[in-house]
């Protein structure tokens, strides 16, 4: 049968399709230490189970109203007011199947043949398929020279008259870069001049290290705002990968407009699911476990930084945020072109999984996500570490 040439160009997902082959050497039996989840090793909080459980005995088992709950949109509002200074409502609000989700609704109601979307990369590596399914081209700003850092001038160089948006990712998944409050103001200064939109992906914005605070576009002013959408979820913040909820917030007609997207497809997201992210958002003993949580990430960062640092050819840029290294290989890749080889050296030699760095559009660097054990992290690092000595 033949496949539709839209399906026909999407890449499946490598993350998922890694951790599944890990997942899969265990089952063997195999001691492999996996550095692959893109998800908190940390299970979801009690008082969150037990809501969604709770919910469940109630009868919340039907359709909701396809953008959510009013409750959640309530409860994200307040949230995001909060946190961010803004005075969004719930028409500003659709909560979908996961930030994926969200993100896939507001690409297909807002890009479409013709258009450009800027996007800084390293990538995470659904932004570009994601905006080519709806025939628009990403345009990648390459921030390896920069040292990951993305200033604007890059972005001013990037706008052409066919520019519709802009991806902002920070902390960002794979570099767990932060990018600089000045340059984002004037980057959002250009998208202004330009007309451009932002789309702000803040699903990493609680786990940030170095004392440093979360900024967002939809920061900077009231015209930036009603230009941004913010992107968020429940995944990262409260460990609730397999829950499937994020949302997405903005200006009303478009969430209107992909409500009768979603209404079209998905119908709402799962009704309990719902019932346990209201809890995370309003439980205020749900706050003391997410800092908790990110206390132990920025542990284990600096712990996974000085051992990369300790191995001769690999260079890490620690990371300001997200549970993820992203350090270059250049010193192996004379011996194995890219990191795909690097990478399948170490998961036969060493029996642990990474990353490799081209699905993020950087084929000289691999991802180490360190949502795993420090047990874990020193084991995999020491046997890098002679995987990589015994090479010469
Ligand atoms: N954005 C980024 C940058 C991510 O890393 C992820 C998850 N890997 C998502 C969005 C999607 O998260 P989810 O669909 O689980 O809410």
């Amino acid at each position: 049968m033949k496949i539709s040439r839209l399906v026909s160009k999407i890449p499946g997902s490598p993350t998922l399709a890694l951790t599944a082959k890990v997942n899969e050497l265990k089952a063997l039996g195999k001691d492999v230490i996996g550095f692959t989840a893109g998800e908190p090793d940390f299970d979801t909080p009690e008082n969150i189970k037990n809501s969604a459980v709770e919910a469940l005995a109630r009868g919340s088992t039907k359709y909701t109203p396809v953008g959510g709950m009013p409750k959640l949109k309530e409860a994200v509002c307040a949230k995001i007011n909060e946190d961010y200074g803004l005075s969004v409502s719930p028409e500003n609000v659709i909560v979908s199947c996961g930030a994926k989700h969200s993100l896939y609704n507001l690409f297909l109601t807002l890009f479409e043949g013709g258009d450009e979307v800027i996007c800084p990369g390293p990538y995470w590596v659904s932004y570009p398929p994601m905006v080519e399914m709806t025939g628009a081209t990403p345009v990648i700003i390459d921030t390896r020279p920069t040292g990951m850092k993305l200033h604007a001038d890059m972005v001013a160089e990037a706008i052409t008259k066919r520019t519709k948006g802009i991806i902002i990712n920070s902390p960002a998944n794979p570099t767990g870069m932060v990018i600089e409050k000045n340059e984002l103001v004037k980057i959002a200064e250009l998208c202004v001049k330009h007309d451009i939109i932002i789309i702000s992906d803040d699903i990493y914005r609680k786990i940030i290290f170095n004392g440093l605070s979360f900024f967002s576009p939809a920061m900077i002013s009231p015209e930036v705002a009603a230009r941004t959408f913010i992107i968020d979820g429940s995944s990262k913040t409260y460990a609730m990968t397999g829950w499937r909820i994020g949302y997405c917030i903005g200006d009303s007609k478009v969430i209107k407009a992909m409500e009768r997207l979603q209404s079209q497809s998905t119908s709402n997201p799962t009704s309990f699911a719902q019932d346990g992210a209201i809890t995370s958002l309003t439980n205020g003993q749900v706050n003391s476990i997410v800092a908790e949580r990110r206390r132990i990430f920025e542990k284990r960062r600096d712990l996974i930084v000085t051992k990369l640092q300790e191995i001769p050819g690999i260079d890490v840029i620690p990371p300001n945020g997200t549970f993820y290294a992203f350090p270059s290989i250049n010193g192996y890749m004379d011996r194995f072109g890219n990191s795909t080889a690097f990478s399948e050296y170490l998961i036969e030699k060493a029996l642990v999984a990474l990353v490799p760095g081209g699905e993020f559009g950087a084929p000289n660097h691999v991802r180490f996500s360190f949502a795993t054990s420090e047990g874990n992290i020193i084991k995999g690092m020491d046997r890098i570490k002679e995987a990589l000595a015994s090479l010469k």
